[in-house]
């Protein structure tokens, strides 16, 4: 109404800080703790644009990367079991599934997809880390053999992008049962031929990487990944030793042959289509190709010249003796007349004694 509330109170407003800013607009990097605006961040694909460091990112966005135009169709896995063991720790392990399936939308810690990469098929089955670290239980398994068994119906590639702390404790012994399943599924991909290929990304460790995840074709990380099977810690207590600082990271095992490659994020697309093309169109081997000439003539004159210069040397002793040939060429006290024994040893030089032939 007045000056004091229209103009004044603004001001004042101003000077003391607008408290209206949402939050999560700001990220700080773990790495070189930079402040990355959340903008620049997602459009960057949640790499670091200061030191290069990967950020995780979200399971739906990592497909929309990977597959042409973004576009991809996802299966439904049988429905499987809920709480088997009806496990109980500080809450009940059927309301934690209850919990994250209401936290990520989706309905356990894997998405099995299907799409096109670079015109080819593909099934990818990425793991969300979001829900429950990922963990593989009954219904992780079951999406893993459903996308080994979509791939062999599609004639398509498996990639599979794990992003795991393992299997899932809650689930007891029926967990540790998918590392064999999960196996078996790889198996089923790679007897009817189709490249299986892993992306291993931060994390894969447990059970995850004791399984599928080292069995790929090619294993291609992202850079600074943590991908391993004990915790670090558990490891150092154990051996009682040190362990260097970038132990359990992509790049290490790339030095220790652990893994094929380590690809950046912008660039795996275009890598991992590189890598199906030559897995599935390999060059054809050096196969013997007929001649065929052009002129019928040419054919039949090269096919005379070819029978003469064969036999030639191959059969000199049963040949017949050419007409044209005087046989004052020879001298007698050195030849005698192949005609004549028709023994291939006569029309050696005499005083020559060949050999003994074996029967
Ligand atoms: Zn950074």
């Amino acid at each position: 109404m007045n000056w004091l509330t229209n103009f004044v109170r603004p001001k004042i407003r101003e000077l003391v800080g607008r408290k209206d800013i949402p939050e999560n607009l700001w990220h700080s990097c773990p790495a070189c703790q930079q402040m990355i605006f959340h903008r620049d961040l997602e459009g960057n694909l949640r790499v670091c644009q200061y030191c290069g460091h990967h950020m995780r990112i979200g399971v739906r966005r990592r497909l929309e990367i990977l597959f042409d135009d973004a576009e991809y169709q996802t299966i439904e896995p049988p429905q499987t079991i809920v709480d088997p063991l009806k496990f109980k720790d500080l809450k009940r392990y059927s309301d934690r599934v209850k919990d994250n399936q209401a936290k990520t939308s989706e309905k356990d810690a894997i998405i099995v997809a299907h799409g096109r990469m670079g015109g080819m098929n593909t099934v990818i089955a990425a793991f969300n880390f979001d829900f429950m670290g990922g963990s593989m239980g009954i219904a992780v398994g079951e999406g893993l053999v459903a996308a080994g068994r979509l791939a062999v119906v599609q004639d398509a590639a498996l990639i599979v992008v794990p992003a795991s702390g393992g299997a899932r404790m809650q689930e007891g012994i029926l967990s540790l049962m998918q590392m064999v399943r999960s196996t078996l599924a790889v198996d089923e991909v790679k007897e009817a031929g189709l490249p299986y290929i892993v992306m291993l990304t931060d994390p894969t460790t447990g059970g995850v990487s004791a399984s599928f995840a080292m069995l790929g074709d090619l294993a291609i990380a992202e850079p600074g990944a943590v991908i391993g099977f004990a915790g670090r810690r558990v490891i150092e207590e154990t051996i009682r030793e040190t362990l260097p600082d970038d132990f359990q990271t992509a790049e290490y095992l790339l030095d220790h042959g652990m893994v094929d490659m380590v690809v950046r994020r912008h660039d795996l697309r275009d890598t991992l289509i590189r890598v199906q093309k030559l897995l599935r169109h390999p060059k054809p081997a050096g196969a013997v190709v007929p001649f065929v000439p052009e002129d019928d003539a040419m054919e039949a004159s090269l096919a005379e010249d070819v029978v003469e210069t064969v036999i030639e040397p191959a059969n000199e002793d049963i040949r017949e003796p050419e007409p044209a040939r005087e046989p004052a060429e020879f001298s007698d006290a050195e030849f005698v007349d192949a005609e004549v024994s028709g023994d291939p040893r006569d029309i050696l030089p005499s005083g020559f004694e060949p050999a003994p032939i074996k029967p």
